[in-house]
């Protein structure tokens, strides 16, 4: 029998699409978009389709398996639940709670997949991962700034009259707002994209401007400082609704546009081009991931900030500094459903640099480590270290759905299941504001168990069983709790499907803002209570000609690992077969300085490592860049973390992926 079922997309995207899926005989065979979702409005990318494949392919984990003399054996679940249990239970006893680290990431958005933290914290508290590698800079700038991030609603984009992408490549990483864009530009907005690589949102916009990797923040700082000169900065909200703006002066005079034009690679007429366009508003602006990617990454979004707030940008439909939107994820009740108050104990470790921290880690020794949601062998950076690290520890357990690179390093592998395998809600704090509802459809392969039922059976083991003696659907009603008072209840989320958050969708209207003042800050107090400069300020990329030029020598182009347009970052790279080699783009110039021609092997190197893939020409990136999409598996060429830094951000918070120097040469034989 052949039915078609109202699903979500649970892949960490900006768009959280609305599924239909239909299902035939007990089997999912097709997954398309969803026409009645109010934002995603039936088009979905192939990353979304690609999960009928995941579901149904071969190479699902279908039963436990013990590494037992180097080789994988399968076990049944009793047998791993009670291995399992008892060497957590052991570690506790001898060197406390915190010698295991729960590994996580964010391979799914679904409200439950939240439980993970409710077993670690009824557990008494392990060591956890803080700070994002994807967008952790950015969130702590917004949030110095602001108070939080938060973004505009979908639709207020028809307000602006200028639209700026700066960094984002929205037609592959969030296409709704590329439909959204499309129809704005045909209301009659100007559309500018700024980014290092003409990419194919660049195609629709009315002006490209190209950038020097890395020099974002140091572009805002040229254009506030144009913009203060010509006297058209937002006096009346610098006045009413901000502190530190003779802090943001005096950088602005300490710095020449001389110089900025010529480290950010840019003219006095982009400069004037974008000052007009903020000016002129409302203007919103789009910030993209990569460009907080780097050791400046924090400071980057706080001086791109710093010049929506200077232009009067703020809190008007049509504006916006629009990077995440946490409103979203905070709707829900987590800490009804993770309990923090039961964590006894607890240490924390930065995701960006975990592996270091696992190899010095003392009083107690990491002597576990948990995986979930995640494959940090492929994704965290510097991954000679991170398997270094991994390899180190006594017992390495993983949750996936295939051997990942990180499972193949595992004592212990759990199978589980898929979005379509089990109920859940599905949300991103990313765009927009709609949760969407997902039923479980068909049953899972083999013994795959969903991450509730291997959290279940392990607590029982565990003696906290009371914590999980709930149904899926009390967890449910748990989370979404603080939201019935608005109307959203389960019952009408299962019936409706998809459902509008209360959230703001001009954020700070009010003026009122959520930093210890209440204003914007161009000075952070929240900063300086964490013990960094609260003053703006600039900085360079760490990795750069112009804070360390012997490096810049050996090393002369600049690396990025952009998201992947066919996989969501690891997640696909074993279901497609092309995807199943190292491409390694670089601009025009390098092509021709190196005498190097499309599908040439060649080799990138540093300090760090190196890494062997085909190379691609790009058309019109900026001169001297590299980029080799992120997540790409060891066991199919590698992954572009063996040449990255483990370094943390200027906030502490974010990666520095992108802070990367390499060479390049063509590969012998
Ligand atoms: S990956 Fe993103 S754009 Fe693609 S289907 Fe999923 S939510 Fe939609």
């Amino acid at each position: 029998m052949k039915q078609v079922f109202k699903s979500s997309c649970p892949l960490n995207c900006w768009d959280s699409c609305g599924f239909e899926v239909t299902v035939e005989d007990g089997k999912v065979t097709k997954v398309e978009g969803d026409k009645e979702h109010p934002i995603t409005q039936g088009k979905i990318c192939g990353r979304g389709r690609m999960l009928e494949a995941k579901t149904n392919s071969s190479e699902r984990l279908t039963t436990p398996l013990k590494k037992v003399n180097g080789r994988f054996i399968e076990i049944s679940w009793e047998q791993a639940l009670d291995e399992v249990a008892g060497k957590m239970r052991e570690i506790k006893k001898i060197h406390g709670p915190t010698a295991i680290l729960h590994s996580h990431d964010y391979a799914n958005n679904g409200l439950l997949i939240n439980l993970d933290k409710r077993f670690f914290h009824c557990f008494g508290g392990v060591t956890e991962l803080v700070g994002s590698i994807c967008w952790g800079s950015g969130i702590e700038a917004q949030t110095w700034d602001f108070g939080s991030s938060f973004s505009h609603a979908p639709d207020d984009i028809f307000h602006s009259k200028h639209v700026v992408i700066w960094g984002r490549n929205v037609a592959r990483t969030n296409m709704h707002l590329f439909h959204y864009l499309q129809e704005a530009k045909k209301r009659g907005a100007s559309i500018t994209v700024i980014d290092p690589i003409f990419n194919a949102t660049a195609k629709i916009a009315d002006r490209y401007l190209s950038i020097k990797p890395g020099m974002d923040g140091l572009a805002a700082i040229g254009v506030m400082k144009y913009l203060i000169a010509e006297n058209k900065q937002d006096q009346t909200f610098i006045d009413h609704h901000t502190i530190g703006y003779h802090d943001l002066l005096a950088l602005l005079d300490s710095i020449k546009m001389d110089d900025i034009l010529a480290q950010a690679e840019m003219t006095f007429d982009d400069i004037k081009y974008l000052a007009s366009l903020y000016a002129d508003g409302p203007t919103s602006t789009y910030i993209g991931l990569g460009m907080q990617r780097y050791a400046n990454g924090g400071n980057t979004i706080r001086l791109i900030d710093a010049l929506v707030a200077v232009s009067g940008n703020i809190g008007i439909p049509g504006g916006g500094a629009n990077f995440g939107n946490l409103q979203v994820g905070r709707s829900f009740q987590m800490d009804g459903l993770t309990l923090p108050h039961k964590k006894a104990a607890s240490r924390q470790f930065p995701m960006m640099n975990q592996a270091e921290a696992i190899l010095s880690a003392k009083n107690p020794e990491i002597k576990m480590i948990f995986v979930t949601c995640g494959n940090p062998l492929a994704q965290v950076p510097n991954s000679t270290k991170v398997k270094q690290a991994f390899e180190s520890v006594e017992t390495l357990v993983v949750v996936d759905h295939f051997l990942t690179d990180t499972a193949e390093l595992a004592d212990y592998v759990l199978p589980t299941t898929t979005v379509f395998e089990e109920e859940d809600i599905y949300y991103s704090s990313m765009y927009h504001h709609f949760v969407n509802y997902g039923e479980k459809l068909v049953e899972p392969p083999g013994e795959a168990k969903s991450d509730l039922w291997i959290w279940t059976q392990l607590a029982e083991r565990l003696g906290f069983g009371e914590a999980f003696h709930m149904s899926r659907t009390e967890f449910l009603e748990i989370g979404l709790f603080d939201l019935n008072k608005h109307g959203i209840t389960l019952e009408r989320l299962k019936k409706e499907k998809r459902l509008p958050l209360p959230v703001q969708h001009v954020p700070w209207e009010t003026k009122e803002f959520l930093t210890p003042t209440g204003k914007f800050e161009f000075t952070s107090s929240l900063a300086e209570v964490k013990g960094y400069e609260g003053k703006p300020v600039y900085l360079p990329p760490k990795e750069s000609s112009i804070t360390n030029s012997a490096l810049a020598r050996k090393y002369p182009y600049q690396l990025l690992s952009i998201h992947p347009s066919r996989s969501n970052h690891s997640q696909h790279y074993i279901l497609i077969k092309a995807l199943q080699m190292v491409k390694i783009e670089i601009s025009e110039d390098i092509a021709s300085e190196k005498q190097i021609e499309d599908g040439d092997s060649v080799t990138i190197y540093n300090d760090r490592g190196r890494l062997s893939g085909i190379a691609k020409i790009m058309k019109q990136a900026h001169p001297r860049t590299i980029n080799v999409d992120e997540g790409q598996w060891h066991k199919f060429g590698g992954s572009v973390n063996l040449l990255t830094s483990d370094g943390l951000s200027d906030n502490g918070l974010g990666s520095v992926l992108y802070d990367c120097l390499v060479n390049i040469k063509k590969s012998i034989g």
